[in-house]
């Protein structure tokens, strides 16, 4: 297993960040912060372009690699795509699947994420699966729905052995790079609801140990309040994950809070 339940999950999407230079810079910051941040599991997610490097650039490292996106597919005439053994052999460990980005602009489905997390477990990636609901959706008092949906559907067809070894992101849409942040208390009760979703569907053992991660405007202002929450395991951040001090901030303050929880 790359990953445990013992110590804090921090990822960082990079999106479509940072040149090959740019993110060979950062990666080696980061580095260098993390070796006094051994309580913090450190992943960063480049763009295919500079995955490569990055990987290079950290080997050695604590810190590991994961790839935003990837097809189910080994390969063949699939244009513009990335299989899982492509990943693995650049050195990914993690593949982040259907993010709300890619639902939405790229149009990801629960069937295609499942698709996906297959692939990647069969191929010895860590899927980071990405769940959460739309503004309206939360108004409309349809979150839980929508994200037991999401769950139960993208997790389709997975044994319990499985499931262990996959990541779950809750990631309201609402939250994401707009600087809203879900308080404690929202995320909390649908990170409750997503153990439970995983004990009841896998047993208790799998939702006990399951790494789930809140992702949406985390910052360091706010993530020693998120991570405090007893079932927020992590933190999966975008903006606040481009440049090495506000990462290893997030990280420090992720510590803090687990280390009193
Ligand atoms: C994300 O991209 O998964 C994300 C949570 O972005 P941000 O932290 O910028 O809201």
């Amino acid at each position: 297993m790359n990953f445990t339940h013992e110590k804090p999950f921090i990822a960082g999407n990079w999106k479509m960040f940072k040149t090959v230079p740019e993110a060979v810079e950062m990666v080696q910051k980061l580095h260098e912060a993390s070796l006094g941040l051994e309580k913090a599991q450190f992943v960063v997610v480049p763009p295919f372009t500079a995955l490569y490097e990055v990987s290079r650039a950290l080997q050695g490292s604590p810190v590991q690699v994961g790839a935003q996106n990837m097809y189910w597919e080994e390969q063949g005439a699939f244009t513009g795509e990335v299989s899982a053994p492509m990943l693995k052999d650049i050195g990914c460990i993690y593949v982040v699947i259907g993010h709300s980005e890619r639902r939405q602009y790229f149009g990801e489905t629960n069937e295609t994420v499942n698709n996906k997390i297959k692939a990647a477990l069969n191929h010895g990636l860590v899927p980071i699966m990405c769940i959460g609901e739309s503004l309206e959706e939360r108004e409309n008092g349809n979150t839980i729905t929508k994200v037991q949906s999401q769950i139960i559907e993208g997790l389709k067809g997975l044994e319990a052995e499985k499931v262990r070894q996959i990541i779950i992101a809750y990631e309201p849409i609402w939250a994401i790079g707009t600087g809203l942040t879900a308080t404690p208390d929202q995320a909390q009760e649908v990170h409750r609801f997503i153990r439970s979703n995983l004990a009841e569907k896998h047993g208790n053992d799998v939702a006990s140990c399951a790494i789930i991660l809140y992702g949406g405007s985390v910052k360091p202002e706010n993530s020693y309040s998120l991570l405090k929450e007893k079932d927020i395991n992590g933190a999966l951040v975008g903006g606040a994950s481009l440049k090495a001090e506000s990462f290893a901030e997030i990280a420090k303050k992720a510590i803090k809070a687990y280390e009193e929880k």
